[in-house]
C-alpha cells in the first residue's frame, strides 16, 4: 500500500458525483493517487447517500464492507449526504469509522486527511459543519464538474428551497445557493477546451438558478449566457427542472438554440391534485398540460423525463388511476419511478406510512409495465429516422452511445453496428427499436449536413 493514495466510492445521484469527483480533484492536488483496490489505499473515502430509505441501506452496507476489510493503517472516511444527516448514528452502525464529512463540506476533504493522519483518534473525527460553503470557485480551485469521456455534468447551484413534504434534500443539503454565473461560464470554456462535447446543468432544482442572486429567469439567461460563451460546445442538457417554473423564456431559448437539446427533465412526482397538494408539490396540472403543450409546438422533437412516487400516503385507487390515465395521455419519453419511502423529519412524517408495501409494489410494477410499453411505441417512431448519437464506448465490435433523448446512466442507449470513433457525435440511422434502447448504423453520407 502506497503511502498518499484513496480509494473514493461515489454513491446516490449526479449531483454526489461531481461532490466526489472535486474531492478527488482536491486530494489529487494534494499529492494524492486515485486507486481502484481499495487494499492499496491509505485513505477509503464513501460519499454516501441518505435521499431514501434503499439509497441510505446501500451506504451503510458499502461503509460496513470497507471497514471489514479495513487495515490498521488506512483510514475510513464516511462522507456525503447520509453522514450531514446522520453522522453518529452511521459512526454507531458501522465501527471502524474514523472520519464523518458533511456533503456541505466535501471541499474540506483535504483538511479532514490531514488531521486523521496527523494524530490517533480513539473515537472518529466528526467535520458536520451546518454552514455550507459556497459553491463558487474557493479553495484550490476545485471543478465543480464530473466529467465522463466527451460528456459532463456541471452543477450550478446547490440546496433546495422547495416544500416537498416527502423529501430530506433540504434537511441534507439546506436552501439553495446559486453559483456565481461567471464562474460557470469560465468553467463550461475550461471543459470545451478539455474537448467535452456535452455539458448537462445539474442542481437539485436548475430551475431556481439564479433566484438568490437577484436573477428572473436565471436559468433561461444562464442558457443564453453559456451558447454565447461556449458556441462550439455541441450539446447542453437541462436536467431537475421544477414544474410550475419552466417559463417561456426557457422555452424559447431552448426551443431557438441548436445547442440546448430539446429534452426536458421535470420531476412531477404525481398526476392527481389532491395528493400532489398532500405532496406540497404544484397540483397544477392543467399548467402542465398547458406548458408540455407549449414546449411541442415549439419542439415537436422534445423528449420529456419525468419521476413519479407511487404509494404516498393516503394515496386511492382513484388517485393512483388518474396517474395511470395521466402517463397514457401525456406519452412520455422516459419515465422514472419510486415507491414512497417513509422519512423522519420531513413534513411527511406525521403521515406515516399506511399504504401497505405489496400494494406499492403492485402499484410500481402498474406504472412502469405501461411505461415500458410507451416507451417501445416511441422507440419504434424513430425506426428509419437519423439521430445524432455521441459515441461513448465500444463492446464486441459494436459502438455504444446516446442520442439527444438519453441523459447517461438513467435513459436509454443507441447500439450502432459499424465504424464509430468513441468521443465523435455521428449520424446514425435507426433500424431497431427496444423498450429502452435502439440500433442503428452509421450514416456517413450525412456527416457535416
Ligand atoms: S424540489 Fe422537492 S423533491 Fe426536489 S430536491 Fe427540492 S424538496 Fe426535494
Amino acid at each position: 500500500m502506497t503511502k498518499n493514495t484513496f480509494h473514493l466510492v461515489s454513491l446516490g445521484c449526479a449531483k454526489n458525483t461531481v461532490d466526489s469527483d472535486s474531492m478527488a480533484q482536491l486530494l489529487l492536488r494534494d499529492g494524492y493517487c486515485a486507486v481502484d483496490d481499495p487494499a492499496r489505499a491509505s485513505v477509503l473515502i464513501v460519499n454516501t447517500c441518505g435521499f431514501i430509505g434503499p439509497a441510505k441501506e446501500e451506504s451503510i452496507s458499502v461503509l460496513r464492507e470497507l471497514a471489514e476489510g479495513k487495515k490498521q493503517s488506512q483510514i475510513l472516511i464516511a462522507a456525503g449526504c447520509l453522514t450531514q444527516r446522520y453522522g453518529s448514528e452511521v459512526a454507531q452502525r458501522v465501527p471502524g469509522i474514523d472520519g464523518v464529512l458533511g456533503t456541505r463540506r466535501w471541499m474540506d476533504i483535504v483538511q479532514v486527511v490531514r488531521e486523521l493522519r496527523q494524530a490517533p483518534h480513539p473515537e472518529p473525527l466528526y467535520h458536520l459543519p451546518e454552514e455550507a460553503k459556497t459553491v463558487g470557485r474557493d479553495e484550490q480551485d476545485a471543478m465543480r464538474v464530473s466529467v465522463a469521456g466527451a460528456s459532463a455534468y456541471l452543477k450550478i447551484a446547490d440546496g433546495c428551497r422547495r416544500p416537498c413534504a416527502f423529501c430530506a434534500i433540504p434537511l441534507i443539503k439546506g436552501t439553495a445557493v446559486s453559483r456565481p454565473l461567471e464562474s460557470i461560464l469560465e468553467e463550461a470554456r475550461r471543459l470545451r477546451d478539455m474537448g467535452v462535447r456535452e455539458l448537462i446543468l445539474i442542481a437539485q432544482d436548475t430551475t431556481d438558478y439564479g433566484h438568490d442572486l437577484g436573477m428572473k429567469d436565471g436559468l433561461a439567461i444562464l442558457l443564453e449566457r453559456l451558447t454565447a460563451s461556449v458556441p462550439d460546445m455541441d450539446w447542453i442538457r437541462v436536467m431537475y427542472a421544477y414544474p410550475g417554473y419552466v417559463t417561456d423564456r426557457l422555452i424559447d431559448v431552448m426551443a431557438s438554440s441548436r445547442q440546448v437539446l430539446p429534452y426536458l427533465d421535470m420531476p412531477l412526482q404525481h398526476a392527481h391534485p389532491k395528493t400532489l397538494y398532500r405532496m406540497r408539490r404544484p397540483s397544477n396540472i392543467d399548467w402542465v398540460h398547458k406548458t408540455l403543450g407549449r414546449m411541442r409546438a415549439k419542439m415537436d422533437n422534445l423528449a420529456i423525463r419525468t419521476t413519479f412516487i407511487v404509494g404516498y400516503p393516503g394515496e386511492t385507487d382513484e388517485e393512483f388511476q388518474a396517474l395511470i390515465d395521466f402517463v397514457k395521455e401525456i406519452r412520455f419519453d422516459r419515465v422514472g419511478a419510486f415507491q414512497f419511502s417513509f422519512e423522519p423529519g420531513t413534513t411527511s412524517e406525521p403521515l406515516g406510512d399506511p399504504i401497505p408495501a405489496e400494494v406499492k409494489q403492485a402499484r410500481y410494477d402498474q406504472l412502469m409495465k405501461l411505461q415500458q410499453g410507451i416507451s417501445l411505441q416511441i422507440n419504434q417512431s424513430y425506426v428509419g429516422r437519423t439521430l445524432d448519437v455521441l459515441v461513448e464506448g465500444r463492446d464486441k465490435g459494436i459502438a455504444i452511445g446516446r442520442s439527444y433523448r438519453d441523459a447517461p446512466e438513467i435513459d436509454g442507449l443507441v447500439f450502432i453496428e459499424g465504424e464509430a470513433r468513441i468521443g465523435d457525435i455521428v449520424p446514425v440511422r435507426i433500424t431497431g427499436a427496444m423498450a429502452y434502447d435502439l440500433t442503428g448504423v452509421p450514416a456517413p453520407e450525412l456527416i457535416g449536413l
